[in-house]
Formats: C-alpha cells, structure tokens, sequence
C-alpha cells in the first residue's frame, strides 16, 4: 500500500504558536466493520452515516519547543484534565509520527468536549481522535499552502483511522465508505471516502435518534472485541458477508427500496452483536431494554406500516434510523413509548450531517 504520498517533505514556513479548532461528528455505521489486521486495515470495507448533533469540538495549542526529541502533551476534557483519554492519544501521536513530524516541534494542549456521552457506543472515539486530526491538517495546511481539500479530508482520515477505525469516517458525510471494495470507486483500506454514486432522495436527511439505554462505560472495550474476530470460527463468512450485504446497500441506496434497506441494516445490527455472543471469551453489551426496544419497533412498524428500522454499534445504545418524512410520527413514538426504556428517560435526535468544521473564537468549558 502507498502510504508514501503522506509524508510531508520539509516546509518553507515556520509557525512559532498557533490554535485551531474544529467540530468532528460521530457516525453510525450501516454495514459494520468488526475485525482488523495491522496498522488499522480493516477485513472488510464498511459505511457509514455521518451524524450531525453528536459531535465533538477540539481545540489544540501548538507552542514550539527548544527540543524535538519527544511528543508532548496535555489534555483536557470538559476543562479537567483526563488522564484516562491520555493513552489512546498518545498511541495515536505515536502511530503517526512517520506522517506528521511536526508534532515533535510542539508542546500540544488539547481541549475538547463532546456533546453525547463517551465510552458508551455512540463512537466519541470516533468524532474524539477525527477533530485532532483536522487540528493537526490545519496546522499542516498553514505549513504548506499548496495542500488541496481532498488532500487534508483524505490524510485527515488516514489519521484518525490509526486512532480509531471507525474515525476513518468522521470527516466527511453524508455516506462514507472506508474499506477497499471492487464496486465502490475510490475505496482504499487506508481512508474513508465519500459514497461516490448519487443517492436516493429518501435517504437524504435521513434520521437517527439515539437512545441511551446506558449510559455507562461498556465492560468490553471495542479493541478487545475485534482482537477476539483473530480466531473466531465464523470470522471468514462473516467479513464475506459484509462485503456483500455492502454490493446489495449500494444498490439500494441508489434505487430507494427502503424496505431492503431495513432488511440490511438491522441484520447488520444483529450479526454484530452475534459475533461478541460466538466470541471466545464471549460478551454481552445489548442490556434486556435493547431487546424490550427492537420488539417495540418492530411492532410499531407492523402496526403503522412505518419505515422505522434500528441498528446497534458495539454497545447497549440504540439508533432508531427513519426517513425524515416520518419524522413527527416516530418522534412522537419515541417520546412516548421508546424513552420509557432509556436511562432517566434520555435520547438524542440526531439527523445525517456534512462531516468535520472549523470553528473560529470558540472558548471551551472552564477554559
Ligand atoms: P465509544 O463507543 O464512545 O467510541 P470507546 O471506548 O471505543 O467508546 O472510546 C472511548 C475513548 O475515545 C476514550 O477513552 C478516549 O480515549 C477517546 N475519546 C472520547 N472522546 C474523546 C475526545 N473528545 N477527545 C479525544 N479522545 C476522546
């Protein structure tokens, strides 16, 4: 794989302080990616909705240094400084260095807060590590003024998916793919990109609210989940399967059969989870108000002949997915009947977005 293309030669300008801020979404994949080989390569090519309310805003202040020997920083996460979140951003810097090695120039003061709760399958790791690695493309942007868009949106996200796979496709929207696959052009292992073919006007806008089941931190973390696809029986048929239910979600997005769309993505949504209950150790995240959800909805969709489907991402939460012309029927259905089964009756409404901004005078919590 040509990774060479990435790697910046030296730069005519130099910086001596600067900050910049960006918003990154979340996203909800479609056909789930489940499985990985070294450095993030995924088995097999998966899609996404760009979301637009989950978000998170990141601000980085660069201070060069005397001495560039080692990458340093600081991070502060809703204005307390979080040592917790420290470790995947330091395996993050660690793992880009060969791309960007300006980060050793700089001591790196990272701000940032999420708008939906992290560490809970709604992918804060996601739009956490894609808005460092637009802060880090501004800063090389600046460095070197000839850099086009769709080169920063394509390093960006080949950063952000050495960080976190799935951040792979928290750059740009509405539809990402991310995963070399024969029928989508343009498809690459290394970075996530646009859907390329025209899409169906019922899926624009499309809708998704997610319901916060629970809120807390999952007991399996989602590295340890995908190490345990390297000897997991089902582990070939499965990335086959993914790749073919991702030929057929191709077409369907194009042609607007919403119903085979359902068919899909909530099998999708189960064949995840199946692979952590065939896991050896095996694991549970769905909770019994999952299950108490997807037989509300597939009642409520017999009963009302409504287009409501749900899918599932590596936790206990649940994205209900709609057309928008649903939008105060099913709305009114959540509020009602589907929030009674959230922690402290909570959901988020949330609808496809346009990927990463940059935001101007932003001042973070406490900040
Ligand atoms: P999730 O389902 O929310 O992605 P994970 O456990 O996979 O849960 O990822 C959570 C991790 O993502 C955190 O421990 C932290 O390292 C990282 N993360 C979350 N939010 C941010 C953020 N705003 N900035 C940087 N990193 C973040």
């Amino acid at each position: 794989m040509n990774t060479a293309q990435f790697i910046p030669s030296a730069f005519n300008f130099s910086i001596e302080k600067a900050t910049y801020t960006w918003q990154t979404p979340s996203n909800i994949a479609l056909i789930k990616y489940w499985g990985k080989s070294d450095p993030q390569i995924p088995k097999n090519a998966s899609i996404s909705f760009t979301l637009q309310n989950c978000h998170t805003i990141t601000s980085i202040d660069f201070v060069k240094k005397n001495t560039a020997s080692e990458i340093t920083f600081e991070l502060f996460f809703e204005g307390i400084k979080k040592e917790s979140f420290k470790p995947k951003i330091a395996q993050f810097f660690d793992r880009i260095k060969e791309y960007c090695p300006y980060i050793f120039e700089y001591n790196m003061v990272i701000n940032s807060e999420n708008s939906f709760p992290h560490s809970s399958g709604i992918a804060s790791s996601a739009s956490g590590l894609s808005a460092i690695a637009m802060c880090l493309l501004n800063l090389e942007k600046e460095l070197n003024p000839s850099l086009s868009s769709a080169f920063i949106n394509q390093k960006a996200s080949l950063l952000a998916r050495l960080g976190s796979g799935s951040a792979s496709r928290s750059i740009e929207g509405p539809l990402v793919v991310w995963g070399n696959h024969p029928e989508i052009k343009g498809s690459s292992d290394l970075f996530g990109v646009q859907f390329p073919y025209k899409v169906h006007v019922v899926f624009e806008n499309y809708q998704d609210a997610i319901l916060l089941v629970d809120k807390g931190e999952k007991q399996v973390s989602s590295t340890v989940g995908h190490n345990l696809m390297h000897k997991h029986p089902y582990a070939e048929q499965r990335f086959a399967q993914a790749n073919e239910n991702l030929t057929k979600l191709s077409e369907i997005l194009q042609n607007g059969d919403v119903d085979a769309f359902i068919n899909i993505v909530e099998s999708e949504a189960l064949t995840l989870h199946a692979m952590m209950l065939t896991s050896n150790p095996y694991f549970i995240l769905m909770k019994p108000n999952t299950l108490e959800i997807i037989n509300k909805i597939w009642k409520f969709r017999e009963e009302t002949k409504s287009k409501i489907c749900f899918t599932l991402d590596a936790g206990a939460n649940v994205h209900v997915l709609y057309p928008e012309n649903e939008k105060e029927k099913v709305n009114h259905f959540i509020q009602e009947i589907l929030a009674n089964y959230c922690q402290k009756k909570q959901y988020i409404f949330d609808t496809v977005g346009f990927g990463a901004k940059k935001v101007v005078n932003y001042r973070h919590k406490n900040h």
